[in-house]
């Protein structure tokens, strides 16, 4: 709802009911709901089809954090690293991390020992949970061990070696239904976490420069656990389940398709990663409602449709909802006519909104408009022209800046990051480009920010650009998003060589990066030119290059 005086745009949403206590964890506010429910499930694992129920998972992460504590040391604010792919016991941990007012943070297994480097010599963390096919690559940090035991294959050369391990399930210990009933192993939660402390730190890049990590307390979860779930709400939807493919490890996957969902009551398929096929199967077996997805899922299910249409029953689904990068409306229409049954809709967040800050109305069903929604309960927004800074007015473009109780706390000991990205009144400049139409249906159409997004994952050119100038033969480089039809977009370079002499070639720079870097981050063209186009302050011209690329792709 735009107000002409205020130039502001509020959320059309029914208001957000959080809890008045400020000494709420957020694992307090999930197991306050769950009493409603204990024996409803609330965890499977999707390739064992292992299952946890609300009870079961209370009393898992009652030990784990007890545990963490008495045996491991772990004490408000000590911050505890999970590297590890989705599972049941990927949440467990978190939640237990989180109750004693530890904190927790994530990265992404594949990331490269330089990689995870970074983001612990950040952030510091006191211990690392992770799998045992990640020891060998984690064990060099010399840090304190848990490893999950993921149902696969349990032997690591490594690990039976490192002493300063530990097994989740020899912290767990057997569940006993009887002891369990009786509340004889169950651990209390500490009562001093309060809503306004840091729970976790998710690695973002922001609106510029390299990753850093975004400060989330509970409130901002409980919140946006909230946001995700209001429309299901309003309609007195039954609990659904929701199936989580979608990387624990990012805000999207974590706070959206899993903690939000469990908060509701909703069960949470654990799959370690997409793959269509299993994907489609888990829909099938587990009679899976609903599925929060990246763009790239979408035209995976679209292109495969005609072989798979007869070989799955996916009629229990009803809604799909994709983020973390523009959904082309093509697309949507598309998988709407495979999936006449399903309502498949749009949202918009970051990491710094705890993921979300506008989506698709649920009670109105497929509208396939191009929009990111309306704003979500609570949130509210203005446009801000990129030259004068003042406000628009609806079907004006400009940056997107919201406030809502969603916001994150700030950059891990990163002032200035922090004041760059959260001004005196509170309004997050997201570095996104988009309007509001009449109706307050959020559109974004460009970025404004350096960030390149590949297939819904973070690419920070600055990351990626400081790499390439720590080579001998390079003294200016720039990354820039190229646009490709898969991913939405492909980091690109252009590169400065120090002597034009030089015999490097475009091979060896992108092998040069691929060494150190996770997959998605390889640059996938090298261009050679004698400079790069500066201002008069000698910061390079992004935006007239990604322009350039921009209509070379069109051409191609
Ligand atoms: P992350 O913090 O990794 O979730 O990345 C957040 C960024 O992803 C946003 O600032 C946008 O640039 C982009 N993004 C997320 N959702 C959308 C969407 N629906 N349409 C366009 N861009 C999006």
């Amino acid at each position: 709802i735009y107000d002409p005086t205020t130039q502001i745009y509020s959320s059309p949403r029914p208001p957000l009911q959080l809890p008045a206590d400020q000494n709420t964890s957020l694992t307090d506010f999930l197991f306050r709901s769950a009493a409603s429910h204990p024996d409803s499930v609330a965890l499977i694992d999707a390739e064992s089809g292992e299952t946890m129920t609300f009870h079961q998972l209370r009393f898992h992460v009652s030990r784990m954090a007890h545990n963490l504590q008495t045996k491991l040391g772990v004490s408000k604010n000590n911050v505890v690293l999970i590297v590890a792919p989705n599972s049941i016991h990927f949440t467990v941990c978190f939640l237990a991390i989180v109750s004693i007012g530890a904190i927790a943070t994530t990265c992404n297994p594949l990331y490269t020992v330089g990689e995870m480097s970074n983001q612990i010599s950040d952030c510091n963390p006191k211990l690392i949970i992770t799998v045992p096919q990640l020891v060998d690559k984690i064990s060099d940090f010399n840090l304190p061990l848990i490893l999950l035991n993921n149902g696969t294959s349990d032997s690591s050369s490594k690990s039976d070696k490192n002493d300063v391990f530990c097994r989740y399930s020899d912290l767990i210990g057997e569940y006993s239904e009887a002891a369990a009933a009786a509340g004889a192993e169950e651990f209390e939660f500490p009562a001093d976490v309060k809503q306004s402390d840091t729970a976790a730190l998710f690695y973002s890049s922001g609106t510029s420069g390299k990753s850093k990590g975004v400060v989330l307390s509970h409130g901002n979860f409980m919140a946006t656990s909230r946001m995700v779930t209001t429309d299901q709400d309003e309609l007195e939807e039954p609990k659904g389940v929701s199936l989580c493919f979608l990387p624990m490890y990012h805000i999207f996957g974590f706070a959206v398709s899993t903690y939000a969902q469990l908060r509701r009551g909703n069960a949470v398929v654990a799959m370690e990663r997409f793959e269509l096929e299993k994907m489609l199967r888990s829909i099938e077996r587990y009679k899976v409602t609903q599925m929060f997805v990246v763009p790239p899922v979408m035209a995976g299910l679209a292109k495969a449709w005609p072989a798979i249409s007869q070989s799955f029953d996916l009629s229990s689904l009803t809604l799909i909802f994709s983020g973390a990068s523009p959904i082309g409306k093509d697309l949507m229409v598309d998988c709407a006519k495979n999936l006449p049954h399903v309502n498949i809709l749009q949202g918009y967040g970051m990491t710094e909104a705890c993921g979300v800050i506008s989506g698709e109305d649920a009670r109105e069903g497929n509208r396939h408009s191009g929009s990111s929604g309306i704003l979500c309960p609570g949130v509210e927004a203005m446009i801000i022209d990129i030259e004068t800074f003042n406000p628009l007015q609806p079907n004006q473009i400009g940056e997107i800046f919201f406030r809502g109780p969603n916001v994150m706390q700030g950059y891990f000991n990163n002032d200035e990051a922090t004041k760059q990205t959260i001004d005196d009144e509170g309004w997050v400049h997201t570095g996104d480009i988009g309007y509001f139409d009449e109706q307050g249906q959020l559109f974004v159409v460009d970025r404004l920010k350096e960030l390149i997004k590949c297939g819904g994952f973070q690419v920070a050119p600055a990351e990626l650009e400081g790499l390439l100038l720590s080579h001998s033969e390079i003294v200016d480089a720039v990354v820039l998003p190229y646009p490709d039809v898969k991913a939405g977009e492909v980091p690109i370079a252009y590169v400065v060589l120090s002597d034009p002499k030089s015999l490097l070639s475009e091979a060896n720079v992108q092998d040069f990066i691929a060494a150190q870097v996770a997959s998605y981050k390889k640059l996938r063209r090298v261009k050679f030119v004698d400079q790069l186009p500066k201002s008069p302050t000698g910061k390079t011209l992004r935006r007239e290059l990604i322009a350039q690329l921009r209509s070379e792709a069109e051409e191609a």
